[in-house]
């Protein structure tokens, strides 16, 4: 099996605050950093928190083929590059993903073998007070962000684990169990 995970779920719901505790838990995963064409946040580093890329540059690099998977969200475009991969699986480093619904499928078609773990919210309003309380997006990427959430809440079921991200330390501990097998971090 692919030493790979990818966690999916709604903006919001706290994928990057989980995956920062099971990385400290299972230290030898490694997070993979996606490109994006939105404007970086105040605080957020190219290289480190995303590859910030123009609307050309990330057309090319889809027309070169060098992506795992890519989507649109939001108004933006987002997606996984195979060098974030393919370096690492080919050492046996285990590989977290943090993407959206769309990417997760096409990641399942082409890596069936790869685990896909969604977080949800306990409720659709916890979300919309996380969004509006994280006071990272205005009020029109916030609507725009829970309009598309609940198109993924719709789609939880397709995903082989889910877990609820209710109190952050109980959502930890379960993460860290369904992940670590995958990963062969025993
Ligand atoms: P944000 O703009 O809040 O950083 O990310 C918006 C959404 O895009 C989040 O749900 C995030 O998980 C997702 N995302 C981040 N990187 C990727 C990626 O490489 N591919 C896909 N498909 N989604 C991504």
């Amino acid at each position: 099996m692919a030493r790979a995970v990818v966690i999916t779920g709604p903006s919001g719901v706290g994928k990057g605050t989980l995956i920062r505790s099971l990385c400290e838990r299972l230290p030898e995963l490694e997070l993979a950093v996606s490109a994006t064409t939105r404007q970086p946040r105040p605080g957020e580093t190219d290289g480190e928190d995303y590859w910030f890329l123009s609307a050309a540059q990330f057309d090319a690099r889809v027309r070169a083929g060098a992506f795992v998977e890519h989507a649109d969200y939001a108004g933006a475009r987002y997606g996984t590059l195979r060098s974030e991969l393919e370096s690492r699986m080919a050492a046996g480093i285990p590989v977290v993903l943090e993407i959206e619904v769309q990417g997760a499928r096409q990641v399942r078609e082409s890596m069936p073998a790869v685990l896909q773990v969604f977080i949800a919210p306990p409720s659709l309003d916890a979300l919309r007070a996380r969004l509006v309380g994280r006071g990272t997006d205005d009020p029109e990427q916030v609507e725009a962000r829970l309009r598309t959430a609940e198109e993924e809440l719709a789609a939880q079921d397709e995903f082989a684990r889910v877990v609820v991200n209710d109190r952050l330390e109980d959502a930890v501990t379960e993460l860290v169990e369904v992940v670590r097998p995958a990963t062969g971090t025993l």
